[in-house]
């Protein structure tokens, strides 16, 4: 596999980066995944918008332009053979000597990028769903930042394969209490069907700003489903009809059971066919144009 690291494409195996980066010591760094679909980056625009809000975030200075992004990206695409793959991109702040504060003057920042095949979820699972647990949101209150010190979201992800489940869906304020709340999953966006009506939690410092997210938000709007983006309670979410997970690899699935129990009929249902038929046209038509 080649990947990029510090301005130069190489096999993987002979990518070194220091001990002393600040992405290994500290956590100290941002990412972005990006799907390739038909060996064009779905989205680029909206994902790079993503990355300079996490840079900004973290005060960590971009170090490329948007064209040269795209530049690199496309070479990277064409060092890979897939056709549709995910590509990964990771900047961290360097390499110095530890110290929590920034170093000064600033150091130049680790750029790496790898991509691996795309496997979208096949068709069982489209047609079986997955089942979720539920916890309470464990993070730090920057999640819209996409910062690659993950342990909170790992151990939380992990929650779900122990309990042989597929994600874990993130409450926060309480559990089952009064003012209780849904952000999102340890890796995903949730959305919750009730009454034929899509609704989402609102793009805040407590969730990350998915591109699928998005996707999925205008094509419900462009097709006249009923949506609404507000805060959902935690009831909500155990009395929902439908519940959605999106994310950049696993597109839209629908979640079937939630913590041992069945969501709505137990089986995907109408929303899902419906979101996930309108994805498969909306990417289609995007990689044609
Ligand atoms: N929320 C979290 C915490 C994520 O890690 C991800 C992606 O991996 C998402 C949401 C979905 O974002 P996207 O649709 O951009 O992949």
């Amino acid at each position: 596999m080649t990947i990029y690291l510090n301005g130069q494409f190489m096999p993987i195996e002979e990518a070194k980066i220091s001990v002393l980066d600040r992405g290994f010591i500290f956590g100290d760094g941002v990412y972005e995944v990006i799907p390739v679909y038909s060996r064009k980056a779905f989205r680029l625009g909206e994902h790079l918008k993503r990355l300079q809000h996490s840079l900004d975030g973290i005060k960590l200075a971009n170090p490329h332009s948007d064209e040269k992004w795209a530049t690199l990206i496309n070479e990277l695409i064409s060092h890979n053979r897939a056709e549709d793959q995910y590509l990964y991109l990771h900047i961290t702040r360097g390499v110095a000597k530890r110290d929590h504060a920034f170093p000064n003057p600033p150091v130049p920042p680790t750029v790496f990028m790898m991509s691996n095949p795309l496997l979208t979820p096949p068709v069982e699972l489209l047609h079986s769903g997955v089942a979720c647990v539920t916890a309470p949101d464990n993070r730090w209150l920057r999640c819209d930042i996409k910062a690659i010190a993950l342990l909170p979201n790992v151990l939380l992800r992990q929650r779900a394969i122990d309990a042989g489940c597929a994600e874990t869906i993130l409450i926060r304020d309480g559990f089952m209490t009064e003012g209780a709340f849904m952000t999102e999953g340890a890796a995903s966006n949730i959305f919750v069907v009730k009454g034929g009506k899509l609704l989402a939690p609102p793009k805040d410092h407590l969730m990350l700003p998915g591109i699928t997210y998005d996707v999925v938000l205008e094509i419900a709007a462009a097709n006249g489903i009923p949506n609404q983006v507000r805060k959902i309670s935690a009831q909500e979410v155990f009395a929902a009809d439908e519940l959605l997970l999106t994310s950049s690899t696993k597109e839209v699935l629908a979640i079937t059971q939630l913590d041992g129990k069945p969501v709505g009929g137990g089986k995907p249902g109408e929303m899902f066919t419906k979101l996930y038929h309108l994805y498969q046209e909306y990417k289609h038509d995007v990689m044609r144009a």
